[in-house]
C-alpha cells in the first residue's frame, strides 16, 4: 500500500499558490481579518497579521509571507501586538488529532470542531501552513513515510522536515513525504551492492557501491564488524565482494590525511549514490560544504541551510548518513565544541577531525 500516484504528487505540487501582492496589499490596507498570510515590514523587522491594529506601513516596505515560518526564516520577528505566532495553535490541535487518528476516516467537519473554525478554513489554513491538505497529511502518515519517524518518537516537526516538507523547501513539494523513487527501499531489496573492506589508520573501512556510485562508507573495529554494518543496512540487497573498490578506501583515507579535495569538487556528488528524503539530501549536501579543518554545530548547519528551526531534524539526518568521511558528518559537534555522538564511535570522530585539522594547516 501507500505509494503516491503521479496525479497525487501533481496535486501536492499545486499547494501554496504564490501570494498575489496586489490583493494582499488591499487586505492589509483594509485590516482584513480573514486574510491568511503575514506581512513583514522591512523598516522595523517585524511581521504581522493583516488584521493587526498597528499603523499601516508604506507599501514599498512590505513583504508578504504565506506562513509564520517563512517570515521568521526571512529574519522577521513576530509582532507583540497581533501575535502572529499564536494563530497557529488551532492547527497544531488539528495536526495532532490527525496523527492520533490517521488510521480511520476523519471528516473535515470533525477537524473544524477541534480547531473551532469552519471546515473550509481548516482545510485552507492547514494547507497554507503545512504545504499539504489534512487528507494529504493523513495519507502520508498511512503511507508510512512519516509514521516511521513518529515511531522513533521524534517530534512531529522533525518528522515532518525529515519527510521532505519544510518551510523553505516549497520547490521540493513534489518529492515531499520521502517518496523519492531513488530511495533505498526495504533494506536495499533488488539492489546489487559491491563492497570491499580494508584496514586504515582510522580502523577498518568498508565501502559499498551500486552501479550509480558509492552508497556506503563505514568504519569498524574489525573486518567482521565493518562487513556486518553493511549487511545490517542492506539486509535484502545482493552483496558481492569487489577488490576493485580498494581504491575508494585509499582515496577516502587520503582525503582526510592529506586534504586532497575530490570531496569538495563541484561534481563531487557524481561518484556518490546518496539516497534519502529531499531534506536528508539537503543536509548531506550542506555537510559537504563545511570546509575541511572546520566544524559546525547542528544549529549552525540548520541556519546555513535556511532551516533555523530544524536543528533536531538536521541532527537526525546527519545520524542517517551512509557515506561517512566523504559526507563529513564528523564535522558537526556539540554547542560547547564537544564531540557528541558518532555512528562509528566518538574516538574515530576525534581522530578524523585531528587528521583533517593537521592536513588543512599545511
Ligand atoms: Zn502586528
Amino acid at each position: 500500500m501507500g505509494r503516491l500516484r503521479d496525479d497525487e504528487i501533481a496535486m501536492m505540487k499545486r499547494t501554496n499558490p504564490p501570494i498575489d501582492s496586489e490583493i494582499a496589499w488591499k487586505q492589509v490596507a483594509a485590516r482584513d481579518g480573514s486574510a491568511r498570510f503575514f506581512y513583514g515590514v522591512t523598516t522595523t523587522g517585524v511581521f504581522c497579521r493583516p488584521s493587526c491594529a498597528s499603523r499601516r506601513p508604506l507599501r514599498a516596505n512590505v513583504r508578504f509571507f504565506a506562513t509564520v515560518d517563512e517570515a521568521k526564516a526571512a529574519g522577521f520577528r513576530p509582532c507583540l501586538r497581533c501575535r502572529p505566532i499564536a494563530s497557529s495553535s488551532p492547527l497544531k490541535l488539528v495536526r495532532e488529532h490527525i496523527e492520533r487518528n490517521y488510521e480511520r476516516a476523519i471528516p473535515l467537519a470533525e477537524l473544524g470542531r477541534i480547531a473551532g473554525l469552519s471546515p473550509f478554513t481548516v482545510q485552507r489554513l492547514f494547507k497554507q501552513t503545512m504545504g499539504a491538505s489534512p487528507l494529504e497529511y493523513q495519507r502520508s502518515l498511512r503511507a508510512g513515510a512519516l509514521r516511521a519517524s513518529l515511531k522513533r518518537k521524534v517530534s512531529v516537526t522533525d518528522a515532518f522536515y525529515e519527510a521532505g516538507f519544510g518551510s523553505s523547501s516549497r520547490g521540493y513539494d513534489g518529492a515531499a513525504l520521502g517518496m523519492t523513487p531513488a530511495r533505498f527501499a526495504q533494506g536495499g531489496k533488488g539492489e546489487r551492492i559491491f563492497f570491499w573492506a580494508a584496514a586504515s589508520p582510522f580502523g577498518w573501512v568498508i565501502v559499498g557501491a551500486t552501479e550509480r556510485g558509492l552508497c556506503w562508507l563505514a568504519l569498524g573495529g574489525t573486518k567482521a564488524e565493518a562487513e556486518a554494518s553493511l549487511r545490517e543496512e542492506f539486509p535484502a540487497a545482493e552483496l558481492k565482494r569487489d577488490p576493485g573498490l580498494a581504491g575508494w578506501i585509499e582515496a577516502a583515507v587520503e582525503a582526510v590525511q592529506k586534504g586532497t579535495s575530490h570531496n569538495q569538487d563541484q561534481d563531487g556528488t557524481k561518484f556518490l549514490d546518496l539516497r534519502g528524503t529531499v531534506f536528508q539530501l539537503r543536509v548531506w549536501q550542506a555537510l559537504r560544504q563545511i570546509p575541511r579543518g572546520e566544524t559546525r554545530t547542528y544549529s549552525e548547519l540548520a541556519r546555513e541551510m535556511g532551516e533555523p528551526k530544524a536543528t533536531r531534524a538536521v541532527a537526525r539526518a546527519c545520524a542517517m548518513n551512509r557515506v561517512s568521511v566523504l559526507v563529513p558528518c564528523h564535522r558537526v559537534v556539540g554547542k560547547d565544541g564537544s564531540l557528541t555522538g558518532y555512528r562509528w564511535g566518538v574516538e574515530r570522530k576525534r581522530r578524523l577531525l585531528e587528521a583533517e585539522k593537521a592536513a588543512s594547516s599545511y
